[in-house]
């Protein structure tokens, strides 16, 4: 999957550090971000490269000893109408859309592209205190933007999420989403709202999504899953009655059951989705 970077190591623990020259630097214009290729794989500008702009930066993670910055324009800095920072440009370099992370090679640096995303987004969206307006100060200690004036705490936001295999014998339920850029088959999915668990979330989003009862709910993986701001967690269940499926033509514009024999899709190394998708096929669970 997208996070399985061995045997390079993931270093989440909160810094409060400033860039040195050969610190990776990310910088993204709106759904997009600053790169070059090098050999085929995606390359970031490094802090000595940047020498011309005066910026701010968020000590983001490492990934080894390498350690990853966000560059945010400094508060002098005009934005446009939109309210957007101006582009940041440098020789060699070009915007490239976000959802590059799922296929760019090497697979550490466009996991760490799109994880230094969804933090991106996070702190673009928290410059000032939703509660009194006043403008957010980083905290020293801990990933945490503060308020000065009423105390307001506001921690990265990753809103958890359901997958689900629903498992009718040797058959499970794939289905496509409607709108959506990603037209492969996929397995029902949704946010879980507030006051429910995740099993909870479970049986409401099959219902609402397929019309379809289940049951033997049980636990498989989890996965952060940037793109959306969350994180994924994968169930296997039983259909529990009728299997007629009752689409929500809203959310998804096809699904049906497919037997084993009958799935063709391989492993993508990327998405937890998919990896649920072998495990069945494969007779693993
Ligand atoms: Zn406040």
């Amino acid at each position: 999957m997208i996070q399985d970077i061995s045997p390079k190591i993931y270093h989440n623990e909160y810094k409060d550090a400033s860039p040195s020259d050969h610190d990776f630097i990310l910088i993204f214009h709106k759904n997009t971000v600053l790169v070059r290729y090098q050999d085929g794989k995606l390359r970031y500008p490094v802090l000595m490269e940047l020498k011309e702009y005066i910026l701010t930066y968020h000590y983001l993670f490492s990934i080894d000893e390498y350690r990853y910055f966000l560059a945010c324009p400094s508060p002098g800095f005009i934005r446009d109408l939109d309210g957007n920072s101006p582009v940041i440009e440098l020789s060699g370099y070009f915007y490239e859309d976000v959802r590059i992370f799922r296929t760019a090679d090497s697979r550490h640096t466009a996991f760490a592209g799109i994880t230094a995303h969804h933090l991106f987004g996070w702190y673009q969206s928290n410059q000032f205190c939703g509660r009194c307006g006043q403008k957010m100060a980083p905290d020293h200690k801990e990933r945490m933007l503060f308020c000065p004036g009423c105390r307001n705490m506001v921690y990265p936001r990753i809103s958890p999420a359901v997958i689900v295999g629903i498992l009718n014998g040797d058959k499970i339920l794939m289905s496509k989403y409607a709108g959506r850029p990603y037209t492969n088959y996929a397995l029902i999915a949704g946010f879980t709202e507030i006051g429910e668990s995740a099993e909870q979330t479970v049986q409401r989003e099959v219902m609402e999504e397929v019309g379809l009862k289940v049951k033997n709910i049980r636990y498989y993986k989890s996965q952060p899953w940037a793109f959306s701001g969350s994180l994924l967690m994968g169930f296997f269940c039983d259909l529990d009655g009728p299997d007629t499926i009752t689409l929500d033509a809203d959310e998804l514009s096809e699904a049906a059951w497919f037997h084993r024999d009958e799935i063709n899709l391989e492993d993508d190394h990327v998405s937890l989705t998919r990896e649920m998708i072998i495990k069945f096929k494969e007779g693993v669970c």
